[in-house]
């Protein structure tokens, strides 16, 4: 039943984009009811990130591709009650305690999820306004700057080679960097905080930009949700920034 849904749900997508309708709404059925981890709706309709990343990238990536990581998570730990009771940036510091038949399995659906959950919340429609205050101290002091933060970061997700996320952390002190990782890793599995982070995995892009994985890189920056980065910034140097 849930593969035929989310077939009804794809081919809506796809008569939606080709009639312009140009937003469509995801139906809430990725949730897997055993729990315990659960994908949450996007924040925004699909569309709202658009010209930049397109809905049909939003509706697929969100619905199909993160609501995979979460069912799979599920699935690889169901009867592991004291694991799945973890919260999930505890797990993923915790690799090392999980039976070896699945922690590849938790390591690339828990770091997916994860890094999904981060990812759509750091987003928004584009015309935002920029860092300010604490923030736009840290990144002149940690990067020389906004143009070179972009630069450096662009630079970084063109090297990922495959797949892929660049992030920047933030410690206690408020101190960011730069940290790339293959995969589904985080730098959460190293006890770190992220404070935002990109998608370079060839199906957060591929519908609109094809190979161009710079243009996407590019483009990125103006669906950076710039209130939501502050508001994690000021969070991880209270103690409290958990995913
Ligand atoms: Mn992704």
């Amino acid at each position: 039943m849930i593969e035929r849904r989310t077939f009804l749900f794809t081919a809506g997508a796809a008569t939606a984009v080709a009639a312009g309708l140009g937003s469509f709404v995801i139906p809430a059925l990725a949730n897997d009811p055993d729990g315990p981890f659960k994908l949450a709706p996007l924040p925004y309709d699909p569309a709202a990130l658009e010209p930049h990343i397109d809905a049909a990238t939003m509706g697929i990536h969100h619905g199909k591709h993160h609501a995979a990581y979460v069912k799979n998570l599920n699935t690889a730990l169901a009867g592991k009650t004291e694991l799945a009771s973890l919260p999930l940036e505890t797990l993923l510091t915790k690799l090392n305690d999980v039976p070896e038949a699945i922690r590849t399995t938790v390591r690339n659906n828990g770091g997916g999820h994860a890094n999904h959950t981060m990812f759509w919340q750091i987003m928004g429609a584009p015309g935002g306004p920029g860092p300010d205050g604490d923030l736009k101290a840290a990144i002149d002091r940690d990067f020389g700057g906004m143009e070179k933060l972009q630069e450096t970061f662009n630079a970084a997700g063109g090297k990922v080679f495959g797949s892929g996320w660049v992030f920047v952390t933030v410690d206690k002190d408020g101190k960011l960097a730069l940290e790339p990782r293959p995969n589904q890793d985080t730098p959460l599995m190293e006890g770190k905080r992220v404070l935002f982070g990109n998608d370079v995995w060839e199906h957060a892009y591929y519908l609109k930009y094809q190979n161009k994985r710079a243009d996407y890189l590019k483009a990125w920056w103006n669906v950076a949700n710039w209130k939501v980065i502050a508001d994690r910034y000021a969070a991880a140097k209270a103690g409290t920034l958990t995913i």
